[in-house]
């Protein structure tokens, strides 16, 4: 049985006082539970007094990105050596890093395997652009995406990992997620089977039936419950809609009901 996950990505937004306070309110409105786990993805700047503030029995942290070498002269760069201790889980390959940074698939491997060999479970994103899916290219984006980052794992360290399949074209860029395009819930199907069926096809039975893997692209509460629906989909991962605390509360509460209906039948 997979455990919902849901990962709230602030993005470059919030300083550090900012970011304690929607922390805050996130802890005043939602209480512990057991059956869905909820992450929050802070900047770098934040992750320390966050780590500090935050009760773990609701929440635990995650950092957008890191560097994968462990220590060096990587001027401005953070590893994941030194966030170990901070944070249970990191974005890896989101397609801001990709697109914006120009995070290569060698960069996005070597990543991968930092964050493993510090413990650190990753969360690793793919998606196509607007243009592979109108070229009809978005199960070969997936595919190029998937055999790089995940090459160097064992079938175990996938299978503790996620996937967060997340189609470029339906990202916000974080003030509209409410206005932003959101993936159909066939596309989303499509996507995740075949997420699934390579790592099972690559990793073995056990990986493909435990890896977790998320939709991301303007959520908000109204597609929840539809999309938790969707075979193979595990949770979200939440941009925008995740810096607002009632709305967030709102997609986690949506998840919560969802799952009180009895879920995945
Ligand atoms: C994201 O940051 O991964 C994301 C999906 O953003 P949004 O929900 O704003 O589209």
């Amino acid at each position: 049985m997979r455990k919902i996950l849901i990962v709230g990505n602030w993005k470059m937004h919030l300083n550090a006082s900012q970011a304690s306070l929607l922390l805050h309110r996130l802890q005043e409105r939602i209480p512990g539970r057991r059956d869905i786990e909820i992450v929050l993805a802070p900047s770098m700047l934040s992750l320390q007094p966050l780590s500090v503030q935050v009760d773990r029995r609701k929440f635990r942290l995650a950092s957008q990105n890191a560097y994968w070498r462990d220590e060096g002269p990587f001027t401005g760069e953070v590893s994941f050596t030194m966030i170990r201790d901070l944070v249970s889980y990191a974005i890896v390959g989101h397609s801001e890093r990709r697109h914006v940074f120009n995070e290569d698939l060698e960069t996005i491997k070597n990543k991968m395997a930092a964050a493993v060999r510090n413990e650190i479970m990753p969360i690793l994103c793919v998606g196509e652009t607007k243009q592979d899916r109108d070229d009809g290219e978005t199960k070969q984006v997936l595919h190029d995406q998937l055999m790089s980052a995940l090459s160097n794992l064992t079938a175990g360290e996938v299978q503790d990992s996620v996937i967060a399949y997340e189609p470029v074209w339906a990202i916000s860029d974080g003030s509209n997620y409410t206005e932003h395009i959101v993936a159909k819930p066939h596309q989303v199907a499509e996507a995740v089977n075949y997420i699934r069926r390579y790592v099972t096809d690559v990793f073995g039975e056990k990986a493909g039936k435990q890896v977790r893997v998320l939709y991301g692209g303007s959520t908000v509460p109204e597609i929840v419950s539809g999309f938790l629906d969707v075979e193979g989909v595990d949770g979200f991962l939440v941009g925008g809609a995740s810096l607002n605390y009632q709305v967030f509360t709102d997609i986690i509460e949506a998840a919560w009901r969802w799952q009180r209906k009895g879920g995945k039948e």
